[in-house]
């Protein structure tokens, strides 16, 4: 069955001309980044209040240093790789048969392994920013500051990541939709379809081919056209790397 479900969707990706991914944090975890969403007793021992209070808009700007004690630790992974997930997904577009990437993860790995149309949702750690001028700061100046980053003109850095009880960036939602109408694959992988805005954007697909790729089961499944309980990594290497 497995077998079949990878030969079906080589065959679909084969018969593609405009593949659109749709990507959540199942594909970070395969290259050794872990949800930060994901509980465990580690939080409950170490840090007084869920990530989802620390990572919002208003406990930043409350709680700076505590804040950067938490994305350092969780948060940030430099050392951190492309999987065969990501490197397929570049081989597809070098190969124009895919369009456009849509991710929900601030890491930068898409383009790490040559992607270069990719819409992230949520931002990037790679970027930073002064509060109080605009200037740019590569993701070192978080690393390697003592607690509160800081500009040379004495604001506070902060990272161009979409927090809690932020919007997303203006027009990025709208090339990500406009992308996924016009798609004649649509691949989601990586996420339970869950966490907003993923389950909204497959409202938007109108192509026959919607195939999912989890690792566990999503409520999503009945409507896939295909879907895959597997390592996305395993999935993408057989369909487009082997
Ligand atoms: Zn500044």
């Amino acid at each position: 069955m497995m077998s079949g479900s990878i030969e079906t969707l080589r065959q679909w990706i084969e018969e593609s001309r405009d593949i659109v991914f749709f990507g959540g944090a199942g594909v970070s975890t395969e290259s050794g980044i872990p949800d930060f969403r994901s509980v465990d007793g580690l939080y409950n021992q170490k840090y007084d209040e869920p990530p989802e209070t620390i990572i919002s808009h208003s406990y930043f700007l409350r709680w700076p240093e505590k804040f950067y004690r938490f994305y350092r630790d969780k948060m940030l992974y430099p050392q951190a790789e492309p999987n065969d997930c990501h490197l397929a997904l570049a081989r597809l577009e070098q190969e124009g048969k895919l369009k456009a990437v849509v991710t929900q993860n601030i890491d930068g790995l898409h383009q790490k392994a040559g992607s270069r149309n990719v819409i992230e949702l949520h931002g990037s750690t790679l970027r930073n920013f002064c509060m109080n001028c605009g200037k740019s700061y590569p993701v070192s100046a978080i690393l390697e500051a003592e607690g509160i980053p800081r500009c040379s003109c004495g604001g506070i850095i902060k990272p161009d990541v979409v927090l809690y009880e932020e919007s997303l960036h203006d027009g990025d939602m709208d090339r990500a939709i406009s992308a996924i109408r016009k798609a004649d694959l649509f691949i989601v992988g990586g996420t339970s379809l869950t966490v907003y805005p993923a389950a909204g954007l497959v409202e938007y697909y109108r192509g026959k081919r919607l195939v999912l790729i989890n690792k566990s089961p999503t409520p999503y499944d009945r409507y896939a056209d295909l879907s895959i309980s597997e390592s996305i990594g395993k999935v993408f290497r057989k369909c487009v790397l082997e």
